[in-house]
């Protein structure tokens, strides 16, 4: 199935060049997985078969930023491994986007500690924020949907000097907790 199989075979198209580039990047974002913590796993499960990430076309993660225009920030950041995190940016070709995946990239979470980086964003441009500890898969793809969307609309904030500006979009979670504590029977027919 494809677009093939409902225009004949012989029809010219016409379209403007971004948008068929804009097409291509949003189909095949490429994320680099800088996971550090137990986010890092919700992460692994996003690409597995339950979830299945290539289905956005984004499945394909590098570990070369040369390689990689989406940087997922997966769990903790501790202030030693900082100029690791923002050296990958650096090396990232544009255009480029960042998703900080959990409460403890977003904000350091739990850990109000001198030795954690309380939020990323302090140091590397965010574009999306995926709330949650953990963030489920799905919450991820959302995210990663909020990218698709921004490159398909190809607009990219940038300040008067040229400069990218973060999108700085706050997901909502889309999940209620359930009441706590659940009832518990024991030996219930
Ligand atoms: S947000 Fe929660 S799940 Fe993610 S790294 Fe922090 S403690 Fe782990």
């Amino acid at each position: 199935m494809g677009i093939e199989a409902v225009m004949p075979h012989d029809n010219i198209m016409t379209t403007q060049l971004n948008r068929v580039v804009n097409w291509a990047r949003r189909s095949s974002v490429w994320p680099l997985p800088f996971a550090t913590a137990c986010c890092g796993i919700e992460l692994m499960a996003t690409a597995c078969s339950r979830y299945d990430l290539s289905r956005f076309g984004a499945e394909v993660m590098r570990f070369t930023p040369r390689q990689a225009d989406l940087l997922i920030v997966a769990g903790r950041v501790a202030v030693k491994t900082l100029p690791v995190l923002q050296r990958i940016y650096m090396q990232m070709t544009e255009p480029k986007w960042v998703i900080s995946m959990g409460a403890c990239a977003s904000t350091g979470g739990v850990f109000d500690t001198y030795a954690v980086v309380q939020g990323v964003d302090q140091y590397i441009p965010v574009d999306v924020y995926v709330p949650g500890c953990p963030p489920r898969p799905e919450m991820l793809i959302e995210g990663i949907m909020a990218i698709q969307k921004i490159i398909d609309s190809d607009n990219i904030p940038r300040d008067p000097d040229g400069k990218r500006r973060p999108l700085e979009i706050a997901l909502q979670p889309t999940y209620e907790p359930a009441a706590q504590p659940l009832d518990v029977s024991i030996g219930a027919t």
